[in-house]
């Protein structure tokens, strides 16, 4: 079985898909692989391409601030997106591409076997938790699929847009720190 590292340096190479033709890095994934935490985003903006990481820029800077908001910071937890390489013009990831792209991501989450994966934003909860999923109708939720607890929640880019949808998020983000607690103390 791979580990992280000799997975990322496959996913360097990848040309699974037509998203590597206008990459400038693979944006693999990054955090704490004994964490039990996971975040899931949809993909790279042109701030990830350019560094290699996900979730820096605007976005990246809530995340943060909402992390702190339950004690926690990057360190202790993983940050990825279901794919690896940026979609041209921040466009949604076709669904040939994320196919494609997938099986990284599983191989993620096989290697760090988190209890708890929050997908941030509609794509991200349609590919991990059910493609029926309303994001705005069932973030907050928890869905158990095996050994996993996905909590849907909105994306950060979206809350810049939408400033009043932030205390939607700080409600899932209390229950993520809840189930995470939770899941600890057994
Ligand atoms: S998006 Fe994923 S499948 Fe497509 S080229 Fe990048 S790493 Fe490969």
């Amino acid at each position: 079985m791979y580990d992280l590292n000799q997975l990322n340096s496959i996913c360097s190479k990848c040309n699974r898909c037509r998203l590597y033709e206008n990459r400038t890095n693979i944006v693999f994934g990054e955090g704490n692989p004994q964490t039990d935490l996971m975040f899931v985003g949809e993909g790279p903006g042109s701030n990830e391409d350019r560094l290699g990481r996900p979730f820096v820029g605007k976005a990246g800077h809530l995340l943060d601030k909402m992390l702190k908001a339950i004690d926690l910071t990057r360190d202790e937890i993983y940050i990825t997106n279901i794919v690896k390489c940026r979609p041209p013009g921040n466009r949604n990831p076709q669904e040939s591409e994320i196919e494609k792209c997938l099986p990284y991501l599983r191989w993620q989450v096989k290697i760090i076997q988190p209890k708890i994966i929050v997908s941030l934003g509609s794509i991200s909860a349609k590919v991990l938790i059910n493609e029926d999923i309303k994001i705005t109708k069932d973030r907050g939720r928890i869905f158990t699929k095996g050994k996993i607890k996905f909590i849907p929640s909105l994306h950060p880019a979206y809350l810049l847009r939408n400033p009043n949808a932030k205390k939607d998020s700080w409600e899932d983000f209390k229950l993520i720190s809840k189930t995470l607690k939770e899941l600890r103390s057994r």
